[in-house]
């Protein structure tokens, strides 16, 4: 071959390659789950998920043992995910996230994807390790006080590990000399681990050191243009909530260290929750406890409707930042008269790890968790009867049905599992799935031996049961919504 032509030609292969091996297309699943061929059925190659095979290790060590390492179990949500092989404790206010719930922050990360790029959001990485220089400039080296996490690397030179970055992005588009007026608003954002030195973690995954969040930046051209890039981030977190089925208020919020003139919190109602707020029952009126100059009870924008006090936990904060930032660091663009201008900046942060743990402590009961539909690590769990049982025989059926699932229904494709811990009994597995609450469990038992094998679905989020045959079966879990 002609040099050019078999440099294209390794192009090409190159690319073959990588499609094929491109975990999210693949016919054989994903590479890190625990996929191996199933044994007893051989005519098919794609690969099982078994549950006897999924690094869950539920009760790691007793959660009632060595409470120093654990943390103070403060809270249900971080009980139900230490029990159920979700988290572990490694240093105060850190924790391992266990592959299911990674499975589960990884499809919030793509609903958070979508929602923010359905508004123009371009994501983008940033490096968590800030120079002081920086933080600085913006006197927050002093303002953040102990909660900024420090270090000096070996030429004694200071950083932050970031919990924030207003100072990063501003510069990094004030680097860019050549921007125009025509390029805004142009919406930054990251989801990246950010770090609080906490002086006492607690609350699981709610309260940590080290946590994944979402911030968004917002560069505009006019502050009428900030209110409505404003305006359009509030909705998208609306939308986004929505989506999660969780109840969610937006308060009028203080400003804090990150300063501004406009703030607004995102709070799930919730009785563990750390800030106070005052509601109207009568109006949309709500706000955190620590913006009202007051004590009165009395609504101050319908006037007539009395404010209730609630708890929550705040999931999500937006400020409008005005010039702050920009005009500290010089971040302009060319107007329409081609003069420099200072943009108005606008940031929005999301807690995505928070929102993962508060979803479970709203939506839970004391002993099982319920996940909204969409975060659920898998969907289905299917149940196949006890070896040596007298039904012994539907087992392969209880197989064939999996595999039929994932072909049959695209959004099902990784999101079926089979409980092949045969040596336990119905019961003890139904136990389990319960705890750990995948949105549908299928028994394969004795009415799978009728001509049409019925199997019994139980749908744990309304705890309805009904016995479905593979037509009904693959109607009911063809409308399941997957990210
Ligand atoms: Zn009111």
């Amino acid at each position: 071959m002609e040099p050019i032509m078999s440099q294209i030609w390794s192009r090409v292969c190159q690319r073959l390659y990588r499609t094929s091996v491109n975990p999210r297309r693949s016919h054989s699943g994903c590479a890190e789950h625990a996929a191996v061929p199933a044994s007893t059925n051989s005519r098919h190659t794609r690969p099982t998920l078994l549950v006897s095979r999924l690094y869950q290790p539920s009760n790691l060590r007793d959660v009632g043992q060595d409470s120093r390492s654990q943390g103070e179990m403060t809270c249900k949500s971080q009980r139900l995910m230490l029990q159920a092989g979700l988290i572990h404790p490694s240093n105060a206010g850190c924790y391992y996230y266990l592959p299911a719930t990674v499975r589960s922050m990884e499809k919030l990360m793509r609903i958070i994807d979508e929602e923010m790029q359905g508004i123009g959001g371009q994501k983008l990485d940033m490096p968590s390790l800030c120079s002081a220089e920086l933080w600085k400039t913006s006197e927050r080296w002093d303002l953040m006080g102990k909660e900024l996490l420090r270090l000096k690397d070996r030429h004694g030179v200071s950083y932050c590990l970031a919990p924030t970055h207003e100072e990063a992005v501003t510069t990094l588009v004030a680097h860019q000399t050549t921007l125009s007026y025509k390029q805004l608003p142009l919406l930054l954002y990251q989801i990246t681990r950010k770090f609080r030195d906490e002086p006492k973690p607690k609350f699981g995954l709610l309260r940590g050191r080290e946590f994944y969040m979402k911030d968004m930046y917002s560069f505009d051209v006019s502050e009428e243009a900030a209110y409505q890039t404003y305006e359009a981030v509030c909705h998208a977190y609306t939308r986004l909530f929505a989506r999660l089925g969780l109840r969610c208020i937006q308060v009028q919020a203080d400003t804090g260290n990150i300063g501004g003139k406009l703030s607004h919190e995102f709070q799930l109602p919730a009785d563990i929750g750390e800030d106070r707020l005052l509601v109207c029952g009568n109006c949309s009126f709500s706000a955190n406890v620590e913006t009202m100059s007051s004590d009165s009870t009395d609504c101050p924008q319908c006037k007539t409707g009395t404010l209730v006090e609630s708890k929550g936990i705040e999931v999500g904060h937006t400020f409008y930042l005005g010039k702050k930032y920009s005009d500290l660091f010089n971040a302009t663009f060319s107007n329409a008269q081609n003069k420099p201008s200072v943009a108005e900046m606008g940031c929005f942060g999301l807690g995505v790890t928070r929102i993962l743990a508060a979803a479970i402590e709203v939506m839970s009961t004391e002993e099982a968790i319920r996940w909204p539909g969409l975060l659920a690590p898998y969907q289905v769990c299917v149940l196949p009867p006890k070896k040596g049982s007298k039904i012994d025989q539907v087992a392969v059926l209880a197989e064939e049905l999996v595999h039929t699932l994932g072909e049959t229904l695209p959004g099902l494709r990784g999101e079926v599992v089979l409980d092949d811990r045969t040596q336990m009994t119905f019961g003890k597995r139904l136990k389990d799935a319960n705890i750990l609450g995948y949105p549908y469990v299928i028994v394969v038992g004795q009415r799978a031996l009728e001509e049409t094998p019925r199997f019994e679905v139980i749908c744990q989020q309304t705890g309805e049961t009904m016995f479905l045959s593979q037509d009904g079966l693959l109607d009911l879990l063809g409308r399941v919504e997957t990210v």
